[in-house]
């Protein structure tokens, strides 16, 4: 079926190609009209550009052992009455407010000085920088583009391609009129104060200006970024507008207080909870006491763990960027979120040193005994090798793209059940719509009322992709499968996405293209 693509000659896989097998996949299962595939093969727009930062003046710790360090044995210690002008940051290093230097009594030696009780440090004259900046605009046939924003340091174009995309999926799948989109900017945010975070934000914000908007594409929190960040786009979007309200919805994902939604920080948490709760049901598994493993401690981490805890489960290992512990009883979930989220020490919001957990090697994280696995970190975590080790009924992908193909067809073999990402997270954008029309609406609605809304739309979508995965067309008074069968049986994942492209494809069929 596949008449309109030429790829005869072989080419280079990447995250973005390894993808989009699946929509191959399911676009030939659907006889998918050609010229709808090649609209959907590569984004409408690749924004790529720089943004550029004052980066402050820092002390940089000079360990004792470093043979540098020993030159300065003697130096004696610098006090500073200022203290808190010193701003500590993840990585270790603190920026250096000028006010620390009134009324101090300093020693400097060859640029480095001595702080009572925390070493040696050598001052690093602050200077500009560029970081690359990305915004992936995918397919906006269904509604204004939409997806997070990462700040990360290993993000590149292939990656937002492969994001944004999924968007396109993932708003189909979730019923919700949008489009997908990507972006974000090439940094380790644990490197740089949250002042220097700011200030980057406004500067993507800024250059991306004509590119945003309520009706045109809406960013929202993903890895590293959060409320806050959102706040700070909002605000550098509407300034200036003479009615900056009524352009609230610009972003998703922010504080309730300034026009966010009930229910949206544990949205994407809350929406792999109720897939989880939709394939016990399924199997006749009992959620209480069941063993889990978490991936990732961060908002979608965090929330799935505290939900899934709520509902008698046992969190027995998590592991994130800096950490692995386990607790064969299940650990103390509430105590570990206050650990981890409410601790301002904690500045890189990590499990490590929890007290309530035993530390354990990252390698034997994937093969703890337990019921149920929920990646909620980075993509390519769950590859074939670790899909062979692990010991779990289920695999639910709160992350986006955490297992590869290879990880997948040994899932698969092992007869281990997987809720893919486009469904499994797609809790978040959801409630991201919701947030959007009570900016539109200038409404507010309460948690219960989002959360009945979510459960609905998740478990009628769940159901659905169950339906079109068994090839066994229903209509029930919560979902209509019908129209989505295809005549055979398919995998999760390859159903989903067959869900995402009929819904996706009736938009080119009935609306023709604009020549
Ligand atoms: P976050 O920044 O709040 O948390 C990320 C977590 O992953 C942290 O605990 C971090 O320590 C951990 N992590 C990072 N690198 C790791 C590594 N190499 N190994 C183990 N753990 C690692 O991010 P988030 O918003 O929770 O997003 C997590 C995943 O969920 C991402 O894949 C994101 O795209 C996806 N997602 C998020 C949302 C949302 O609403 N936030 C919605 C849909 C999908």
């Amino acid at each position: 079926m596949r008449v309109m693509r030429k790829e005869s000659s072989p080419k280079k896989q990447t995250v973005y190609t390894e993808q989009m097998e699946t929509f191959h996949r399911a676009a030939d299962l659907i006889g998918m009209h050609p010229r709808v595939r090649l609209e959907l093969e590569e984004p409408d727009f690749e924004h790529i550009f720089y943004v550029t930062l004052d980066v402050r003046d820092r002390l940089v710790p000079l360990h004792e052992d470093d043979e540098e360090a020993h030159r300065f044995k003697d130096l004696p210690a610098s006090s500073m009455k200022a203290g808190d002008a010193l701003e500590p940051i993840a990585n270790g290093d603190f920026v250096l407010h000028r006010r620390a230097l009134l009324n101090a009594d300093i020693t400097v030696r060859e640029g480095v000085i001595r702080i009572a009780n925390r070493g040696l440090f050598k001052m690093v004259k602050g200077e500009p920088r560029k970081f690359k900046a990305y915004r992936i605009q995918h397919n906006q046939v269904r509604g204004p583009y939409k997806g997070g924003v990462r700040f990360h340091k290993d993000v590149g174009l292939d990656l937002f391609k492969t994001l944004a995309a999924e968007m396109t999926w993932k708003t189909a799948i979730a019923d919700i009129p949008f489009g997908g989109a990507k972006g974000g900017v090439r940094i380790d945010p644990q490197a740089y104060s949250r002042e220097e975070m700011e200030h980057l934000t406004l500067r993507y914000m800024y250059k991306l200006k004509n590119l945003m908007g309520p009706f045109l594409d809406i960013p929202a929190p993903d890895v590293n970024t959060n409320g806050e960040i959102m706040a700070i786009m909002m605000r550098q979007f509407t300034d200036g507008q003479r009615t900056p309200h009524a352009f609230r919805g610009v972003v998703t994902g922010k504080d309730v207080r300034i026009g966010g939604s009930e229910g949206r920080l544990k949205a994407t948490g809350q929406g792999v909870v109720y897939c989880i709760e939709e394939w016990a049901r399924d199997k006749g598994f009992q959620l209480p006491g069941a063993r889990v493993i978490v991936q990732g401690f961060g908002n979608v981490g965090s929330a799935a763990a505290e939900l899934l805890a709520a509902l008698g489960c046992r969190i027995v290992a998590v592991n994130d960027a800096n950490a692995t512990i386990h607790k064969d009883d299940g650990l103390d979930v509430a105590a570990l979120v206050k650990y981890v989220h409410e601790n301002p020490e904690n500045l890189r919001k990590t499990v490590l040193g929890f007290p309530g957990a035993t530390a354990i090697p990252k390698a034997d994280f994937w093969n703890i005994d337990a019921d149920i696995a929920i990646p909620a970190a980075l993509g390519h975590e769950i590859d074939g090798n670790v899909a062979e080790t692990v010991k779990v009924k289920l695999v639910v992908e709160g992350a986006n793209g955490p297992t590869t193909p290879d990880g997948d067809r040994v899932l698969a073999m092992r007869k281990i059940d997987l809720i893919p990402d486009i469904i499994a997270n797609a809790g978040g954008v959801t409630v991201s719509y919701y947030e959007w029309l009570q900016n539109q609406r200038m409404e507010h609605w309460t948690e219960q009322d989002v959360n009945a809304r979510l459960e609905r739309a998740i478990k009628s979508n769940y159901a659905i992709i169950r339906d079109i995965s068994r090839d066994q067309p229903a209509k029930t008074v919560t979902h209509d499968s019908r129209r989505y069968c295809i005549g055979k049986t398919a995998d999760m994942r390859t159903a989903a996405m067959i869900l995402a492209l009929k819904r996706i494809e009736a938009h080119y069929l009935l609306e023709g293209f604009s020549q």
